[in-house]
């Protein structure tokens, strides 16, 4: 599974300001958290230039962006009541599918899993927001996430104290949503053990001290494919 982050407003547009926080800092400080917490699970991220404005991008600007790639794409964004300083009432977590997504139990599960953490759950709305409207409509199913209100003192308290448990809470939502296992114990016993055909070659580059502590179904570079290669003598010297 290949997951899209986009931190909201990126790196071009500061988005809602409120207490001297912006709110395009916090999803670039929030983004790969979420990410990291993602390692806990067998998918791919790629996390969109958070120097650029996916919303410019993409749609002030017509870039014609290949979602396809991607199996879910999360815009990750920080709320506001009308900007500084807030009314100290609306508060909470809340999540956005565009009109044509047809479940919504990974974005339910993403915002009960972060409303256990102490914010308000506004839960799943249904929003023709630019980004994500782009990305479903080259049928990829895609969110947006209002993380909490930075304009809240309360909601800025619980982030601030457990933004990773609520990176966490993302990561195991989306999991939930799409039943993905843990990268668990039995996957890395597996990953140690050659398959048959590779059995023998590999005692023997595990016997030559050349395979450097990569198990047998580690993917890897070219330089450590190289390196194995030196370190056998094929370039000879
Ligand atoms: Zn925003």
């Amino acid at each position: 599974m290949r997951i899209l982050l986009i931190a909201g407003h990126g790196g071009t547009d500061s988005g809602a300001v409120a207490f001297g926080r912006k709110e395009a800092d916090l999803a670039r400080e929030f983004v790969p958290m979420i990410r990291d917490a993602l390692g806990d699970y067998p998918v791919e991220v790629e996390v969109y230039n958070p120097a650029r404005s996916a919303y410019h991008d993409i749609i002030a600007n017509g870039y014609d962006y290949n979602f396809k790639k991607y199996d879910y794409v999360l815009e990750v964004h920080f709320n506001a009541y009308r900007q500084d300083p807030g009314n100290g009432q609306t508060t909470g977590t809340e999540i956005h599918v565009t009109p044509e997504e047809k479940t919504i139990a990974v974005e339910q599960a993403i915002v009960r899993r972060m409303a256990a953490l102490g914010l308000k759950n506004r839960g799943v709305k249904r929003s023709k927001l630019a980004v994500i409207m782009r990305a479903k409509a080259q049928g990829v199913s895609s969110a947006l996430l209002e993380v909490c209100f930075l304009d809240d003192a309360d909601d800025m308290k619980v982030y601030v104290s457990q933004k990773k448990a609520l990176a966490h809470a993302v990561a195991d939502g989306i999991a939930e949503g799409y039943k993905l296992q843990k990268r668990g114990e039995e996957v890395m016993e597996e990953k140690n053990i050659p398959s048959g055909w590779a059995k023998e070659a590999w005692e023997r580059a595990i016997a030559a001290g050349v395979t450097d502590g990569l198990r047998p179904q580690d993917s890897c570079t070219r330089e450590e494919v190289i390196t194995m290669l030196y370190r056998a003598g094929v370039f000879g010297g």
